[in-house]
Formats: C-alpha cells, sequence, structure tokens
C-alpha cells in the first residue's frame, strides 16, 4: 500500500484508542500525528518507501530487510512498543499506543489486503493475506485503482471527517 493510505489508516486507529480511551481533547492532535507517523514505519523496509529516501540508514534498512517481513510482524510492533516507552518515559502512555496502533494497521489492517501478505507471526515464515478468501475488489495490489481511488480516498474522508466530528468515532 502506499504511505499516504497508511498514514490515514494510522490516523483512525489513533482516533480509536483516543476515543476508546476518552482522552482528553488536548491528546488528540498528538496521538493522530503519532499514529500517521508510525503507520509509515514498516515500509522502511522498502527501498522506494517515503522513510526509506529520507532517513539516514533508510537505505541500508531496506536493503537489509525483505518487504513486509519482519517490519511488518507484531513482534516488531512490539518492540516498537518497548522501544517507545523506553525512550519517552515522560510522555503520556495513551500517546504511545496510539503509535504502537498507528503502527498495527499497517500490517494488521492494511497490507493484509495485497495478495502478496506480511510476515504477521515473524518468525514464522508464513506470509499472510485476506487475498486467499476474498476476491478482488476486496483485497488487490498496492496503487491498484482500488487502492488509489476507493480506499485512500474513503479512508481520508473519514479522517476528515472524524477529526471534524470526533464524536462519531
Ligand atoms: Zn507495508
Amino acid at each position: 500500500m502506499m504511505g499516504s493510505t497508511h498514514a490515514a489508516a494510522g490516523m483512525l486507529a489513533a482516533e480509536i484508542v483516543l476515543s476508546v480511551s476518552h482522552a482528553p481533547p488536548i491528546y488528540w492532535p498528538i496521538g493522530i500525528a503519532f499514529g500517521a507517523a508510525s503507520a509509515i514505519l514498516p515500509d522502511i523496509d522498502h527501498p522506494s518507501s517515503f522513510l526509506n529516501q529520507r532517513l539516514p540508514l533508510g537505505s541500508s534498512a531496506g536493503m537489509a530487510l525483505d518487504h513486509r517481513h519482519f517490519t511488518h510482524s507484531i513482534a516488531a510492533a512490539w518492540l516498537f512498543s518497548l522501544y517507545l516507552h523506553w525512550l519517552w518515559p515522560m510522555v503520556p502512555s495513551i500517546l504511545l499506543t496510539c503509535a504502537v496502533a498507528g503502527y498495527l494497521s499497517h500490517p494488521v489492517l492494511m497490507d493484509i489486503l495485497n495478495p502478496e501478505g506480511a510476515q504477521l507471526l515473524w518468525p514464522l515464515p508464513w506470509m499472510i493475506s485476506l487475498a486467499r478468501i476474498l476476491p478482488y475488489p476486496l483485497t488487490f495490489s498496492t496503487e491498484d485503482w482500488m487502492e488509489r481511488v476507493v480506499l485512500k480516498n474513503g479512508l481520508w474522508i473519514l479522517v476528515i471527517i472524524t477529526v471534524v466530528q470526533p464524536k462519531l468515532i
């Protein structure tokens, strides 16, 4: 999936966390930003991803890691959570949870729609994809019309609506 699709899904995941936990309104902008930023992190393993092109070690990570393998796993999300709590112990836990929700949204909600799948249960070797049980157009490849037109725009419309009207979440 494209970075902008993942960012929108990460924002929605963060909004759900903020809503369910009844977080104070002041946390919403930061939590949503954390969700968006974290949601594009797993694709650091792809040579042409947004982060890979911009981070100092991005291209090294892209060469060292197989796409949609370790960084797209539950284990990586768990390590990411531990890292955030170690790095920013003073940041409210709910905001770090927004970041982890954004990260998890990438493989669990989005890339699982791709027929190539993601190695969610790393180190187990299976590439898990809903395409095994759901046909096109419910599952589709990156940059397919279904992603570019339907999913991406649908997610961004939902983000805008729920940011303006958070009670809808
Ligand atoms: Zn990905």
